[in-house]
């Protein structure tokens, strides 16, 4: 089969080494089985997405000498095709409408006696999937609302799901997220719909990415199975961490790619160092 793998930066900040990381073992999963290697900007999110971190991420990556086939795809330039995926899960009855604020939610969650924690925080209690149809109706007419899947109904419409990480087979369990938001109030996508349309879209047949993804996949078969879409492989790979084991990120003073560039790295010789599990000093790699 001819395989093609794909690198999805969101432009909200600099890339970093855990980055490169991830975007060289994506581009050589495809390239060494003659497949193809796909750049998509993950621009959904109106109040973080910036062009000057797009112009940034483009320049790290052909400095590292990835090459990607064909256009770089925009998600922003997209959205009436989440609208399409949306409009077909509200025809299923398999979305509502959500009311709430950050605020609501956090207050219904500390007053109640058990609050459920899913792989990203407290799971939402389900406050606005209990609404009666009449007021759901005349609120949607007048309230800003986000959109959230009932993951219960959606699992038991399409029965038990599965999906690859490398050879092993594992059971998806989305219902551990709850109601997970599809479209949101400032933006009529969300990052779980917007990759799975796009994945498919793309003809993406193997997603190397982060562990830190690896709950996500999760919500993502259940999406493939609701929407009719085909299920790539994944191969989630290991985090790198700063030598106190913490997750690279710019708050924790990792270096950016930039800085890097500019300061005169060799480019070829970090990427084969990365590539072959030669750490940079001061860097380790976390997680199975
Ligand atoms: N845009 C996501 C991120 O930057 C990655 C999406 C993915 O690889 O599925 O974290």
């Amino acid at each position: 089969m001819h395989i093609v793998s794909r690198f999805a930066p969101s432009p909200t900040g600099l890339l970093h080494l855990g980055h490169a990381y991830s975007c060289l073992l994506a581009h050589r999963h495809a390239r060494s089985h003659d497949g193809g290697f796909l750049l998509r900007i993950e621009d959904i999110d109106p109040g973080r997405a910036r062009a000057e971190f797009v112009d940034e991420i483009i320049d790290d990556l052909l400095w590292l000498g990835v090459t990607w086939d064909g256009e770089i795809v925009f998600q922003s330039e997209r959205l009436p095709l989440y609208a399409d995926a949306l409009s077909r899960l509200k025809a299923a009855g398999l979305v509502y409408p959500c009311f709430c604020t950050r605020s609501t939610i956090a207050a219904e969650i500390a007053a109640s006696a058990a609050a459920p924690h899913g792989p990203d925080g407290p799971i939402y209690p389900g406050t606005c999937r209990r609404l009666p149809a009449e007021e759901r109706a005349r609120r949607r007419a007048l309230e800003p609302h986000a959109w959230r899947l009932d993951t219960e109904a959606a699992l038991a419409r399409t029965g038990p799901l599965y999906w690859h990480d490398g050879e092993t087979e594992v059971l998806a369990e989305p219902q551990a997220f709850g109601d997970v938001v599809l479209a949101r109030k400032d933006a009529p996508t969300s990052y779980h719909l917007a990759v799975t349309v796009d994945d498919a879209a793309q003809g993406v047949t193997d997603i190397v990415r982060g562990r830190d993804l690896y709950a996500a996949t999760d919500i993502h078969r259940l999406l493939q199975a609701l929407l009719d879409l085909p299920t790539p492989l994944y191969h989630h790979h290991p985090l790198l961490t700063d030598a106190d084991g913490r997750r690279l990120a710019k708050r924790n003073g990792a270096p950016t790619l930039a800085d890097l560039r500019r300061g005169g790295a060799d480019p070829a010789r970090l990427a084969a160092d990365l590539l072959d599990g030669r750490l940079p000093a001061g860097y380790s790699s976390m997680g199975p």
